[in-house]
């Protein structure tokens, strides 16, 4: 991708390869599969629409007007209908500069708008000490009893509408984060003679609200032969800031985690530390697997995010890859009705769909359900949920309806985003279920085991296969 400025060309739309911008053919075959379009059914809402728009401002014929950069906020960036197209239009590249073009043009510009964004993206999202200390604000304010009485008080009637519903999709912030966890107890339990060796992303949202899910996919990792390392330097992976117009910081932070995972060697030595980087996020994956793509013109770079794209794994495409040791034990003493709902990132940006699936079947007492529109967007969608709340609601509402239709008593899903939305939609449709990553289930099938061998007295040996049975 090219710099504007350094070429000299207008805008960032005008600086792509043209080939990305003639590649819609005009067919309209995406438009059933675009959330925002069956909602609409407006043109300038569908994958087509916006990519029209998108060629018309690289060819000089219309300026990035409001209305543009109005549309491209309204598009979810869920990439649906990168699958659904014959062509191979790249509309994950298409979007992202376009997003960087309206921020350029400034056409959405005020002084609010711009505090949020250099106090989200430039400062908070691109230290991990500074999430942690946010964390710990947010800890502190939901455990001591603060937020009940916020809440109780009627205080959040006082906050505009835009707060006030930003307020129940704040995750519940854990005590312990990744890196403590492994500290603790992961870093011992890494096998005398692994198999395979490999990083993990602890990621941002998912270091402070889901590092359990972290710990989770380190012991999962472990016990089917893995040494998992946990690089000290390793910042948020910058998806945040790709997918809201900001690619300068995320190109800052692409180079930081590829110095802290792919370590620059000696002449001659290959940064090749690690079989795989494993990630459990599908909004990260799906930004991590274009590292390539992001710093191609970086000549410092290019050929170790190249190296940093092929080893990028979603953790249950690696386990199938690895063929996983299926558990021997249910996690749960009744049997699960489990609904997989498809996070977008991890289906249409990663292609992966069909591997966590492999992975629930695997896990004994788990019923997998059919879940009608399993991939259709829940309107999470990264910040869309806080930016367009009602487009994001009715996708919300739509997803809810199908998950009251089968009654699960798990949804699983393998994205922090949707577990979040999800988990609000459960409260306000008054359901009962509970949302978990599918390699939590798969972790606690092996913990179950773990407990029942401990009480049976068996030898250590026998934790990993008990008369030829895996665990
Ligand atoms: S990314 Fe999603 S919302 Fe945007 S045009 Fe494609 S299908 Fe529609
Ligand atoms: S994006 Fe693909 S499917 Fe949609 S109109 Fe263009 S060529 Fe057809």
């Amino acid at each position: 991708m090219n710099d504007p400025k350094k070429e000299g060309v207008e805008n960032l739309l005008q600086g792509l390869d043209y080939s990305v911008l003639q590649q819609c053919m005009h067919c309209g075959l995406c438009l059933p599969s675009c959330p925002t379009y069956v909602e609409t059914l407006r043109e300038r809402s569908s994958p087509r629409g916006r990519i029209a728009m998108m060629r018309a401002i690289a060819d000089g014929d219309l300026e990035t007007s409001r209305i543009f950069a109005e549309e491209m906020y309204f598009c979810l960036g869920c990439l649906a209908c990168e699958t659904a197209c014959p062509a191979g239009v790249d509309y994950a590249t298409l979007f992202e500069q376009s997003r960087a073009q309206v921020e350029a043009s400034g056409v959405l510009d005020s002084r609010g708008r711009r505090l949020v964004r250099a106090l989200a993206l430039r400062w908070i999202f691109t230290s991990r000490r500074r999430i942690s200390l946010l964390a710990k604000a947010l800890y502190l304010f939901q455990k001591s009893g603060l937020r009940s009485f916020v809440r109780a008080s009627g205080l959040l009637r006082l906050l505009p509408a835009s707060l006030r519903e930003l307020e129940p999709l704040t995750p519940e912030i854990q005590r312990a984060s990744t890196r403590t966890l492994y500290q603790q107890r992961y870093r011992f339990l890494n096998p005398g003679s692994p198999k395979y060796r490999v990083a993990l992303l602890s990621g941002c949202v998912q270091d402070i609200a889901f590092s359990d899910v972290n710990a989770d996919t380190i012991g999962v990792l472990q016990l089917n032969g893995c040494e998992v390392i946990l690089p000290e330097a390793q910042q948020c992976c910058g998806s945040l800031h790709a997918h809201n117009g900001d690619l300068a910081s995320a190109r800052d932070l692409a180079r930081v985690n590829i110095d802290a995972f792919l370590p620059k060697r000696a002449r001659g030595e290959e940064a090749e530390a690690v079989d795989a980087i494993i990630v459990n996020a599908g909004g990260c994956g799906s930004h991590m697997r274009h590292y390539d793509r992001l710093l191609a013109d970086d000549v410092d770079y290019a050929e170790r995010a190249a190296m940093w794209s092929r080893k990028v794994r979603d953790i249950c495409e690696f386990l199938v890859e690895i063929d996983f040791r299926p558990p021997a034990a249910s996690p749960d003493s009744d049997v699960l009705k489990v609904a997989y709902h498809e996070s977008c990132h991890l289906k249409h940006g990663q292609g992966v769909s069909d591997q966590p699936r492999r992975v629930l079947e695997s896990i004994p007492g788990v019923e997998l359900a059919q879940l009608p529109e399993a991939d259709w967007c829940c309107g999470s969608a990264g910040i869309y949920n806080i930016t367009q709340p009602e487009m994001s609601m009715k996708l919300l509402d739509r997803k809810m309806g199908h998950i009251a239709s089968i009654r699960p008593d798990v949804v699983a899903t393998g994205n922090p985003g949707c577990v979040i939305q999800i988990e609000h939609g459960i409260r306000k449709h008054g359901l009962d279920a509970r949302v978990q990553h599918p390699v939590s289930l798969l972790a606690a099938a092996y913990e179950r085991r773990r407990v029942e061998v401990a009480k049976r007295d068996l030898s250590p040996e026998s934790l990993i296969v008990e008369g030829g049975r895996p665990i």
